[in-house]
């Protein structure tokens, strides 16, 4: 099985490679908080080998300006990847927030559009069903806008999966041949969920979703979002995040004001990562909320 060679992957590679061994420890003493919204809650973790990818210029000149670090030739010698179909690789991602931390990169440098990659991402979620696959769009978190990728973590990890779960949050809207599409209130953030078996159909569900934000953000590359899939016996769920804004204010605040957070697809799966211990003990439920705010849809904008 595809998981097997993904756990034999990272026993190797923590126990060869020393880079990854010691962030993976580190990751075990790792500072977090709770916020209570009362509906559900959304943790902080104090992270200082995010900064990379927190503080990443992600402008054309800057990423032209550096070596792709998710290109093989660039790669530590010492990162080793599993194949998955023709096209992909699986890495142990060496500055974790999940227990299990994967990268999952094109063989080819091109660049990160989810477009013809969907169906990808949920044969993915399928072949690792411990793990959440989660896609950054090139202006919504993803530190390699110029290199496309999918990352995955731990299943269990981020509150949003338990959340859709509970039954409080988040409503069936309708079900067309199977698929459900599902929309959530009081969740500080606009999320459009889908649910079902057939992934062909999922596929034309998505698309439909992303033509109808193309149109509103033509001028860019593709419309901002961010997706998290997961399978299970009860098929595929995936969250998809339009987003409004890449960064929020507080990322460009100068002095005390500023927060530096660099919201993706795991912020908003409710767990925020601060590089900056000081980010992580000012951080409040009120910048949390205001944060999401700036850059997701509001829930009554999306459906
Ligand atoms: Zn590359």
């Amino acid at each position: 099985m595809f998981s097997n060679k993904i756990n034999r992957l990272f026993t190797t590679q923590l126990r060869e490679w020393e880079l990854a061994k010691v962030n993976y420890g580190q990751l075990e003493k790792v500072k977090t908080k709770k916020l209570d919204f009362g509906n559900f809650e959304v943790f902080v973790q104090f992270n200082p080998e995010r900064i990379r990818s927190s503080a990443a210029n992600v402008d054309t000149k800057s990423i032209e300006a550096r070596p792709c670090f998710l290109c093989e030739k660039n790669r530590p010698p010492e990162q080793r990847g599993v194949l998955f179909g023709n096209n992909l690789t699986v890495l142990v991602n060496p500055f974790p927030i999940f227990t299990r931390h994967i990268t999952i990169p094109s063989e080819l440098h091109t660049d990160q559009r989810i477009r013809n990659n969907f169906n990808t991402m949920l044969s993915l979620a399928k072949a690792l069903p411990q793990f959440t696959i989660f896609y950054n769009g090139p202006q919504c978190g993803a530190s390699a806008p110029d290199h496309f990728h999918f990352q995955a973590g731990n299943s269990g990890f981020m509150p949003i999966e338990k959340d859709f779960r509970n039954g409080r949050l988040a409503q069936q809207l309708s079900e067309n041949r199977g698929i459900e599409i599902w929309k959530w209130t009081r969740y500080l953030r606009g999320i459009i969920t889908l649910k079902g078996y057939n992934m062909e159909k999922l596929a034309k569900a998505f698309d439909s979703i992303y033509d109808r934000f193309a149109e509103v953000q033509s001028d860019r590359p593709e419309p901002m979002l961010n997706i998290l899939a997961g399978h299970s016996s009860s098929g595929w769920i995936i969250h998809i995040i339009p987003r409004k804004q890449h960064r929020p204010t507080q990322f460009f605040d100068g002095g005390n004001d500023q927060i530096l957070l660099s919201p993706a697809a795991v912020d908003l799966g409710g767990v925020i990562i601060t590089p900056r211990e000081e980010d992580f003990t000012k951080i409040t439920k009120e910048d949390v909320e205001d944060i999401f705010g700036q850059v997701c849809f509001k829930e009554n904008e999306l459906l």
